[in-house]
């Protein structure tokens, strides 16, 4: 991807011929997270147009009416114009859980679940998410800024405008921090949006193992405090299951997040079934992975805005057989996103479209429930809807290209990339 910023080019662009235009424009009265049938309205126009000003979304229409609109009709020649006839033109995708800071793959955990070796048991023989810690720990600022600018370029490339990213890779305050800036710095040499989030509380370190008590202390009087202070991060995340956090633990965590003002998200039932309602007073933008979930929860989420965010990604990568059943969450009303998970361990994939792709063929979702989870339902579980994951004027110029005929080409090429342009607050990148 080459970005192009030169003023005129963030100042206005003007896409014209948009052979199938995906608004996802907004449904409901209200305003709320998208669910049940509300999911497969994609807000569709036929030779559509967008104009983008200053980094916002100015008008959405047809090509006719915006070669009419008298405004532009005047500047036309000062406006950066661009063709898309016989293209797909979607939001911007939220990616709305990523962990981008580490420093090194991890071939070993790689090929011994080839050869047959559990998640537990590659993290009790020193691998998982402990291995990656060392890497961190040791790296300086700079590398982990540069590990990350790569994965956002790379990310947008596949269409992604928005990134929610995780600390979680270092666990002390010291890396943790380091970390936080990292993403801070990272995102300000980016184009797109990033929404950073404190996962001091990935996995209990190996010093604290049998003393988890302390470590939580350190998560929630030091950790939460410094990042909530230095305005590095928005979010708490926790990972509770077995292995990792208990729901008392996470309690403690989410009340330090609250008394600092950082709201709260977590990872749950990925290994194991947790009751979720203990954690409702919190107000939780999102429960991510979600195999593993009671009906009475799911019947208590119906009725709330947390989305459950899927990342099929995760499964796939794991080869496990099973997938989160989205068709019980999605049927029972249940707002539901999509992410890819972008971590070295268990989802090493920073493409959307091959998010969406595993969610249709594994999890039954339709293509539109899919591209609807991938964009306005990602806003809404980082809590930022009012300016992404729709194209609709007022919002952020966050868009993305495809060259396909038809949006369902999206997830149906799977493994291949039809991204060809990206717009990121209004700063078009295009693939070189
Ligand atoms: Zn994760």
């Amino acid at each position: 991807m080459s970005e192009r910023k030169t003023a005129d080019q963030r100042s206005s662009a003007l896409l014209l011929n948009i052979g199938l235009l995906l608004t996802l424009h907004s449904v409901a009265k209200d305003s709320r997270p998208r669910r049940g049938s509300d999911l497969r309205e994609l807000g569709v126009i036929h030779d559509g147009a967008v104009f983008c000003l200053g980094g916002k979304i100015v008008s959405v229409g047809s090509t006719k009416d915006a070669l009419r609109d008298p405004w532009i009709k005047k500047r036309r020649k000062q406006i950066t114009e661009i063709d898309c006839t016989g293209k797909v033109v979607i939001p911007g995708f939220v990616d709305s859980h990523t962990h981008p800071v580490f420093v090194r793959p991890r071939l070993v955990d790689f090929e011994k679940r080839i050869e047959g070796a559990t998640y537990e048991q590659i993290a009790a023989a020193g691998g998982g998410i402990r291995s990656s810690l060392e890497g961190v720990r040791n790296a300086a600022k700079a590398a982990l800024k540069a590990k990350v600018s790569n994965v956002l370029r790379d990310m947008a490339a596949h269409g992604t405008t928005t990134v929610e990213a995780k600390s979680g890779y270092g666990l002390t305050l010291e890396s943790e921090l380091k970390s936080l800036e990292a993403l801070r710095d990272a995102a300000s040499a980016w184009p797109g949006t990033v929404v950073s989030t404190l996962l001091g509380a990935h996995v209990v370190p190996k010093e604290f193992q049998g003393c988890s008590q302390k470590y939580v202390e350190i998560v929630c009087k030091e950790m939460i405090p410094q990042a909530a202070k230095r305005n590095l991060a928005r979010f708490v995340d926790v990972f509770c299951d077995k292995g990792a956090f208990t729901p008392e633990e996470t309690g403690q965590i989410f009340d330090s997040a609250m008394k600092h003002g950082l709201q709260v998200r977590a990872h749950m039932g990925q290994l194991s079934e947790t009751a979720l309602t203990q954690f409702l007073r919190f107000n939780p933008a999102s429960f991510d992975h979600m195999d593993h979930v009671s009906d009475d929860d799911v019947k208590q989420l119906a009725k709330l805005d947390t989305v459950a965010t899927f990342v099929p990604g995760a499964n796939y990568f794991l080869g496990l057989k099973k997938y989160p059943d989205a068709r019980r969450f999605i049927d029972a009303g249940v707002p539901v996103a999509l992410a890819t998970d972008y971590n070295p361990g268990t989802s090493p994939t920073m493409s959307m479209p091959m998010a969406m792709s595993l969610a249709c063929t594994q999890m039954k979702m339709s293509p539109p429930e899919a591209i609807s989870a991938a964009t306005i339902n990602g806003a809404w579980a980082l809590r930022i809807a009012d300016r992404k994951g729709s194209i609709e004027p007022g919002k952020d110029a966050d868009l993305a290209v495809f060259d396909v005929q038809d949006y369902r080409e999206i997830p149906y090429w799977y493994g291949a990339n039809r991204c060809c342009m990206t717009i990121l607050n209004g700063v078009v990148a295009t693939r070189s």
